[in-house]
């Protein structure tokens, strides 16, 4: 099978189209034929190594498609299930072998295979964010940065639908467009506005209750700056760059502030958890309740030049990657 492969750190060209033998499914695992894998910030952070792990590997991290064969003790999905996963490595390819219990079954009657493996990573992020790390509440005001981003136009429709009133922010135009139509009630162009101003500005001083920061190194110091007292900082990216070393007593100064960095993988810490979690957002998928916008589709080798627009704040909502 063709796998996209990386053999050392660094820009896209690391990422190399390759043979690889398809293997056989140990004792509790299954092999899925993968109808698309989905691209995600984390992967650009695997390839540069600012997340360190073994290579040579083949990259990716989500993906659905068809379960071919099972191992032994396989009792979660069988044969012909569609499945959708997230945390799962090995995706940039045509065939991924996977611990069963990471595999989400869902109805491809209801779900288009490309949609679930869309919703699986930045959908499950979006739905702890929102009702787990900081579970939001009718009556409350998030900022949410990169809203137009793949995880972001999942969380202004997420914490709509919790009752929040939604502050977005968008690097163009178009983006700030994208935001509003999945629900956000303001958007900040923070390319040309100050958010913070205007943060301050739409609340009416009051300051919003909970971050939810993607953006990291740019943003971070202003969103302590647009916190009501007690507020919750919830860093969960770094698409600009990481957050540098912080003085704890800012948290006081600033307003006694919570300051969180979750991952997912915290909070898919159980099969039970993981279900509720992708299932909740299947079923809103399935009623219409959840929009996913997909918003590039590459073929597998051109993994590069999907890394390329993902790091060049080109994009929209998902990128997927077709085998
Ligand atoms: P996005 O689709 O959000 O793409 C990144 C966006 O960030 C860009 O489109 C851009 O939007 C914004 N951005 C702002 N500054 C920069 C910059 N200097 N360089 C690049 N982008 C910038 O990606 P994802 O939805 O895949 O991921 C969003 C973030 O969430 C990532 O940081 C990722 O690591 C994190 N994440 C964390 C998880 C967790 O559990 N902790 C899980 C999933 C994702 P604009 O032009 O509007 O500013």
């Amino acid at each position: 099978m063709k796998a996209i492969k990386i053999h050392e750190f660094g820009g896209p060209e690391v990422l190399g189209y390759e043979d690889v033998e398809v293997t056989e499914p140990g004792p509790g695992q299954a092999r899925v034929k993968l109808a698309a894998s989905g691209v995600n910030f984390i992967d650009v952070y695997q390839r540069t190594g600012l997340y360190p792990g073994d290579v040579p590997r083949t990259l990716g991290l989500e993906g659905a498609g068809e379960v071919d064969a099972v191992g032994e003790g396989v009792e979660d999905v069988s044969p012909g299930d569609h499945v959708a996963f997230a945390s799962t490595p090995g995706s940039y390819a045509e065939y991924v072998v996977a611990p069963a219990e990471n595999l989400v079954p869902f109805n491809a009657t209801l779900v288009e295979a490309r949609v679930a493996a869309a919703t699986m990573l930045q959908g499950m992020t979006a739905h702890y964010l929102t009702h787990s790390t900081f579970p939001l509440q009718e009556g409350q005001t998030a900022l949410v940065h990169a809203a137009a981003g793949g995880v972001g136009l999942l969380l202004v429709q997420l914490a709509k639908m919790r009752g929040a009133t939604v502050i977005g922010t968008a690097g163009t135009e178009e983006k700030a467009k994208l935001a509003t139509e999945a629900g956000a009630d303001d958007v900040i162009l923070y390319t040309e506005q100050d958010f913070v101003e205007e943060t301050n500005r739409i609340t009416g001083g009051e300051g919003v209750h909970v971050v939810y920061d993607s953006v990291g190194k740019d943003t971070f110091d202003g969103g302590l700056d647009v916190l009501r007292p007690r507020g919750y900082m919830v860093l969960y990216g770094a698409s600009s760059g990481p957050v540098p070393p912080l003085d704890p007593q800012v948290l006081n100064q600033k307003g006694g502030l919570f300051l969180t960095r979750p991952a997912l993988a915290q909070y898919t810490a159980n099969r039970e958890e993981l279900l509720w979690r992708a299932e909740s957002l299947f079923s809103w998928i399935g009623q219409n309740n959840l929009n996913v916008r997909i918003g590039g589709t590459y073929s597998l080798e051109d993994a590069g030049q999907a890394h390329r627009d993902l790091e060049g704040r080109k994009t929209t909502g998902k990128l997927l990657l077709i085998p």
